[in-house]
């Protein structure tokens, strides 16, 4: 591909994300391919010589839209957010177009340094406090982009057993590090996301699952029941992950009463914030960093909710010198020197040595969109789940469940949970919208969250439509058959609601 070539081409993709864009409404959400399918369809081996772009778009169109996910289709409902932005395209394209890789500070000052003031600029928007942030006078505060928020619980925890034996072995240089960590325990609610259980399991770290409370959090007294039962019988509490709005419901755990219960016993403690940390940038959530005072690390996820697209995962640190003793295999980084203490080689925090210029995609997301533009994002999505909240609660069909903290709302057909299994099934195998379920304290509940940014009111009442229109019959059906729902084809009921619900034919 020559200069000319790729200047064509690459108009032709902008032509094609924005043609996409405008028409995914009419695909369905979901796609309905087995899975294996692509591999029928590509050639066996991989082509001698060049094949034209032309061919390779065809493709695209053909053999690959097809087979996906439609993220941004309107009535993707399930998971979180995802960010997607035109801004956010650009950042990503002009950083492959500049093909660097940055680990040490010299392969990349400026992806280094970018990366620096992009971490600064985030955490000053959401008023994180100042010892969390990397320009603080005196400080040893930093941060660093990571992949995933699965990353930063991982590195985070290695750095946190990495302090407690290195504490330990100045006691016991003789014991082995292996028997040391056979006695470490992490910590956190059963509604944490799974990325803490395999930051453990990775660790070699035994675990405590804690229960929460009726509004799904984690309260500071369980915590410390656990740990001082740990402690009695001899074993090490050196960790605790909340999490600030969880994957099930968006709970917000205690966040302060955690904080004090493990300044007390010297553990770690980690904020989860992949989705709830976002909503920092809206000074009306700013209460939420009241119990900041004894965060050791935090991470939240732009990717998610802050109109960045995937991947990349920010994460600030109290004490950046025992995430670079965990991860660094040079030792040489406590410079006294005042310019070397600014040079930040990033590989020594993080898992991965070469690094993207990922920084590019948040640095044009926050300057094209503004603050206030993306305060604007994360509240009429907030606005939009309560509206979607008060039409559940006027229906006494239905309920919520949880409390509806951000832009997720939890709810449930009353009833028996396959009642509402039934439901979410027909609906998504309907192709019209795509919600995914969650079991909060053994109740089956549908997550409602608007996922992308042409989110619109007409576009909240239609899929509160759809799922009336489901509800319906999913509701005579099991009124009119004795022996309920379990084990009913559901093709079959989908087959009756698109004969008797016109309503539906379009989404
Ligand atoms: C999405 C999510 C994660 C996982 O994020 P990845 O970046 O995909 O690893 C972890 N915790 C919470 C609370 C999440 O919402």
């Amino acid at each position: 591909m020559n200069e000319d070539k790729f200047r064509r081409a690459a108009g032709e993709v902008a032509d094609f994300i924005v043609d996409y864009l405008k028409g995914v409404k009419d695909r369905p959400v979901l796609p309905s391919v087995e899975p294996g399918y692509l591999h029928k369809l590509l050639p066996a081996n991989a082509p001698q010589q060049p094949e034209a772009w032309q061919d390779i778009m065809t493709d695209i169109q053909d053999k690959i839209l097809p087979g996906m996910t439609h993220w941004q289709h309107p009535h993707f409902h399930a998971y979180f957010p995802t960010g997607s932005s035109y801004p956010s395209m650009l950042g990503e394209f002009l950083s492959a177009g500049l093909g660097c890789v940055s680990f040490t500070w010299l392969t990349g000052p400026a992806i280094t340094e970018l990366e620096t003031v992009m971490i600064d600029w985030l955490g000053r928007m959401m008023g994180l406090p100042k010892e969390l942030l990397p320009y603080t006078e005196g400080g040893k505060g930093g941060g660093v982009i990571q992949t995933s928020s699965s990353e930063c619980v991982l590195v985070c925890m290695l750095a946190a057993r990495n302090k407690t034996i290195t504490a330990l072995k100045e006691t016991q240089p003789d014991v082995e590090d292996c028997i040391l960590v056979s006695k470490l325990v992490a910590y956190f609610s059963e509604e944490a996301h799974s990325a803490v259980e395999k930051a453990a399991r990775i660790c070699l770290v035994k675990t405590r699952v804690l229960s929460t409370d009726e509004k799904f959090s984690l309260r500071a007294e369980t915590l410390r029941e656990a740990v001082e039962k740990d402690i009695a019988s001899g074993l090490i509490p050196f960790f605790a992950c909340a999490t600030l709005g969880t994957v099930g419901s968006s709970a917000v755990d205690d966040i302060g009463g955690i904080g004090r219960v493990c300044a007390e016993k010297d553990l770690w403690l980690h904020v989860d914030g992949a989705y709830g940390g976002n909503a920092l940038i809206c000074p009306e959530y700013r209460y939420l960093l009241n119990g900041f005072q004894c965060v050791s690390s935090f991470n939240s996820n732009p990717a998610k909710w802050m109109r960045m697209g995937a991947d990349g995962t920010i994460m600030w640190v109290r004490d950046k010198n025992l995430l670079i003793d965990a991860l660094s295999i040079d030792r040489i980084y406590y410079l006294e020197d005042d310019e070397e203490q600014h040079r930040i080689d990033y590989r020594n925090w993080s898992i991965p040595l070469g690094r993207r210029f990922r920084s590019l995609k948040l640095w044009f997301v926050i300057r094209m969109h503004g603050v206030e533009g993306l305060q604007s994002a994360i509240r009429s999505h907030v606005a939009l789940a309560k509206m979607f909240e008060s039409w559940v609660r006027a229906d006494d069909r239905f309920e919520v469940v949880g409390t509806v903290e951000f832009g997720l709302v939890c709810f449930r057909l009353k009833g028996e949970n396959t009642l509402t299994e039934v439901l979410l099934q027909q609906i998504n195998e309907s192709g019209k919208a795509h919600m995914v379920p969650a079991s909060l304290k053994e109740k089956y509940v549908i997550r409602f969250t608007p996922s992308n940014w042409h989110y619109s009111e007409e576009i909240t009442k239609k899929t509160w439509d759809i799922i009336t229109c489901f509800a319906e019959v999913v509701l005579r059906e099991s009124r009119g058959d004795g022996q309920g729902l379990q084990g009913r084809e559901s093709a079959d009921s989908g087959e009756v609601l698109g004969r008797e619900e016109g309503v539906l034919e379009t989404s």
